[in-house]
């Protein structure tokens, strides 16, 4: 019997990262089944992991996942890298950074221990693991699960870095950057704006090792952003000393069950009238402070729209640890009875997916999120872009100015978003000309979509010559 030719995903910490590596799998796999696919997973140390939030992927809860992928696509084989104590707790970023440096000599041992591997494709948040990559001379990838333009930006962080001295976020001023919109330097990541953070190193580090790699694998597809990707093919990004191949093979999608305890909301969708209701949603992470939610909550009510409302607030620190403000504390006086059969709260959590390809719903307040962006793209709902963290603000240049199918809101100089200013975004997304526009506009991306990721699509494509050049190495 002759080995097949196995191709390595190694996912960073968290289930995002996993999920994400395991969508990438199932999309090689369908495509290439003569390949082998062994995706490699951590586990937090035993002192940090923390299921404090909807999101925290537990031990138990990462075998459970394990196992069901395993059932349904034995063809993936999953490596656990073993289990380490890192001794200082760590924030979420941080701890991801560190877990993959510490575990490099187990990571060394199970790449030393798959036949025939072609190339290992790295989840960017492991750059650090392309010091056992480069040793043992295995081509490799990275799997940058954001757009192609703000791939673009990241690539310009090492030059950025050595043509000043200060730090971006006191230069007040727009990067040009071939195939992207003008990016004002405030649009930027944290990190990289602030020389003295502690993460602006690392950002400079993955984006010298993304552009040194053989590849960068982009959860993206040519329509929505044509122009950088064409300058990425034809190598032309200036102001990077190479440009690395770039493959986009999106968009990929999660497709993770609705839960039977998750589907009051959707019911409630199946009684309203087609494409009559904004959903708000702020990723895995968003959360809002008391003024902020109130905002929220009154400028809904101004906008006179239907919505669907998932609300996260602060943790907030109560006489004996952390507590969870009720909705009757974080919302206006009288504000759920007043919108009651008009609108739908929903607390931490919602099916996004299930929600966004409902027909009652008619738009998305998001946080820009760019598995979110593409979830709205794939249903044809087009968005109001509020920003949170990340490289959110990025995605909303792109998703305003580029792609065209959404309306930013401003934040005050206080940082809040006004409810008048979320009530006007809101009611000239549902209901005005402009709004019109931009569905239009997004309808015809979700039939691009489909289009990029069937047989002859541009996405098909991309990943049919990665998997060739993969096979040359
Ligand atoms: N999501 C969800 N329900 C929620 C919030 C988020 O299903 O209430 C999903 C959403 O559909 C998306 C992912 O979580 O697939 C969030 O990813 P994204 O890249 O948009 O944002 P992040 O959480 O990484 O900031």
């Amino acid at each position: 019997m002759t080995t097949k030719d196995s191709i390595v995903l190694y996912s960073a910490l968290g289930r995002g990262h996993l999920v994400s590596m395991v969508e990438l799998g199932k999309l090689i796999i369908t495509h290439h089944p003569s390949l082998s696919i062994n995706i490699l997973f951590l586990t937090p140390p035993p002192n940090q992991d923390t299921p404090t939030s909807p999101t925290a992927f537990t031990c138990q809860a990462t075998a459970k996942y394990i196992a069901a992928v395993t059932a349904a696509t034995p063809a993936i084989t999953f490596h656990r890298i073993p289990q380490v104590s890192i001794p200082t707790a760590l924030p979420p970023q941080a701890l991801t950074f560190e877990l993959c440096r510490a575990t490099t000599r187990h990571l060394r041992r199970i790449l030393a221990s798959i036949p025939s591997l072609r190339a290992v494709v790295l989840d960017f948040m492991n750059y650090a693991a392309t010091r056992v990559t480069a040793a043992l001379n295995i081509p490799t990838y990275f799997y940058y699960t954001s757009g192609a333009s703000t791939l673009a930006v990241l690539l310009q962080q090492p030059t950025l870095h050595e043509n000043t001295t200060v730090s971006l976020k006191d230069l007040n001023m727009h990067l040009i950057i071939p195939g992207v919109p003008k990016i004002h330097t405030d649009d930027l990541p944290d990190p990289v704006k602030d020389r003295k953070s502690e993460s602006y190193q690392v950002y400079i580090d993955i984006a010298t090792c993304l552009r040194d790699s053989d590849g960068v694998i982009v959860n993206s597809f040519n329509a929505i952003e044509e122009r950088v990707v064409e300058v990425f093919n034809q190598g032309l990004m200036e102001g990077t000393t190479t440009t690395p191949p770039v493959f986009c093979i999106g968009p990929v999608i999660s497709s993770a069950p609705c839960r039977k305890d998750e589907s009051e909301c959707l019911t409630w969708l199946d009684s309203q009238p087609s494409q009559s209701v904004v959903f708000l949603s702020f990723g895995s992470m968003g959360r809002f402070s008391r003024v902020q939610l109130r905002e929220i909550a009154l400028g809904l009510e101004k906008s006179e729209q239907r919505f669907l409302w998932v609300i996260r607030s602060e943790f907030e620190e109560g006489d004996s640890g952390v507590v969870v403000p009720s909705l009757d504390e974080l919302l206006p006086e009288g504000f759920l009875e007043r919108t009651q059969g008009k609108g739908f709260v929903v607390r931490d959590w919602a099916p996004q997916a299930a929600i966004l390809s409902h027909d009652s719903v008619g738009g998305v307040v998001t946080h820009c999120g760019w598995n979110s962006v593409l979830e709205a793209v794939c249903e044809g709902v087009p968005m109001v872009a509020w920003p949170l963290y990340a490289e959110q603000r990025l995605n909303r240049v792109i998703l305003v100015e580029e792609m065209k199918v959404g309306l930013a809101v401003k934040e005050g100089k206080n940082g809040v978003v006004s409810s008048a200013e979320l009530g006007e975004r809101v009611r000239e997304l549902m209901d005005s000309d402009k709004g019109k526009e931009i569905r239009q506009r997004i309808f015809k991306m979700k039939i691009s979509a489909t289009e990029a990721m069937s047989e002859g699509g541009s996405s098909i494509i991309a990943l049919n010559r990665l998997v060739e050049v993969w096979r040359e190495h």
